[in-house]
């Protein structure tokens, strides 16, 4: 792992400060980010031969996830007596409180930046649509994704009403919400950065610019990775901290108030996922209506050929002739319904 530190040097008789990349101790979380997305494009290449891998590594997922939820039940008594060993360690507790308060605040006033402002505003972009009226059609899975705080339980109700009250064809909504419940966390992403650059902060650790390339890489790379479970995104919290060299075990603060930043973050991941399936139906609905050919139904006339009008050298597209085997009696015509 590399990390930027700053030497003295002289330069053109003057003492400049030159970056310099140092070795340091630790996991290569980045590295193993880029390599899982880059392995992962080559087990799909592999086709059915890479499945059996996958099918490996998605049920080594789900028996961690079984075991996350059972250590989740210890988790309330476990944090207790982190926090409480952290409260300890700090000369001004007022501080760590305010500071948590602050983090909090943070945390909210970005979800609700993004999912009252951005989200809306990118949905009014694409489809000149009212996009409030689309949140208001998913309000009930909204306040479920607040209530439950996962993105996986809010799924079937999510489904059921963007296909009922907004309209979404059913072949979007079971495509788009299963992925975006899955890959798709908007407000994990947000609340990751935030917490990071909180734990920095409370360790008195400045963040240069390559540092936070590091967060917003990885704070991506996570989101995509957490679960859509109660506190799914705190888990892969500790990816970023481990590349940015930060102490993990400082989740413990972050748990402490992650049962209110959950929820919103949860609403967040949700409301993104119904807005991509929003925009994903406009823009067939757009295309459909675009390419959509005039039908055309058969009509009998009863005008002999002779009085039809005359054919031009291009011919009428709507209009053709078909003498039957009476001649001219027999007449077909095509006309459109537009
Ligand atoms: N609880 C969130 C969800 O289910 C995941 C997270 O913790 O960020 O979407």
């Amino acid at each position: 792992v590399y990390a930027t530190s700053y030497k003295e040097r002289l330069f053109n008789g003057t003492q400049v400060k030159v970056p310099m990349g140092v070795e340091v101790e630790g996991m290569n979380i980045l590295g193993l980010v880029v390599f899982a997305i880059i392995f992962g494009v080559a087990l799909r290449k592999l086709g059915p031969e890479g499945e059996l891998l996958i099918r490996f590594f998605n049920s080594f997922n789900d028996a961690t996830m079984v075991l996350v939820s059972w250590i989740m039940w210890y988790a309330p008594v476990g944090i207790l007596f982190l926090v409480a060993g952290k409260i300890v360690e700090m000369e001004d507790v007022g501080m760590l409180f305010a500071s948590l308060g602050k983090y909090t605040l943070c945390c909210l006033l970005g979800h609700a930046i993004h999912g009252l402002l951005v989200l809306p505003f990118i949905y009014f972009f694409f489809t000149r649509k009212n996009p409030y009226r689309f949140l208001w059609g998913i309000v009930t899975p909204l306040a479920t994704a607040f209530g439950t705080s996962s993105s996986s339980a809010t799924l079937p109700l999510m489904m059921k009403c963007v296909e009922e009250k907004n309209g979404v064809a059913k072949h979007i909504s079971r495509f788009i919400l299963p992925i975006g419940a899955t890959v798709n966390m908007d407000g994990a992403a947000l609340f990751q950065c935030v917490a990071a650059v909180f734990i920095a902060q409370l360790n008195q650790r400045s963040l240069d610019f390559v540092k936070i390339i590091t967060i917003l890489v990885t704070a991506t790379a996570s989101s995509v990775g957490a679960a859509g479970i109660p506190a799914g995104g705190v888990l892969t919290l500790a990816i970023i901290l481990e590349a940015i060299s930060l102490p993990v075990h400082d989740i413990s603060l972050i748990l402490a108030v992650d049962w209110l930043v959950d929820r919103s973050c949860t609403v967040l991941n949700v409301e993104g996922d119904a807005f991509g399936a929003g925009l994903l139906q406009n823009y067939v609905d757009r295309t459909e209506s675009r390419s959509s050919v005039p039908e055309l139904i058969h009509v009998k006339s009863e005008a002999p050929l002779a009085a039809l009008p005359d054919h031009t050298e291009e011919g009428n597209p709507l209009l053709k002739r078909c003498p039957g085997p009476a001649g001219d009696a027999d007449t077909c015509e095509k006309e459109s319904v537009m």
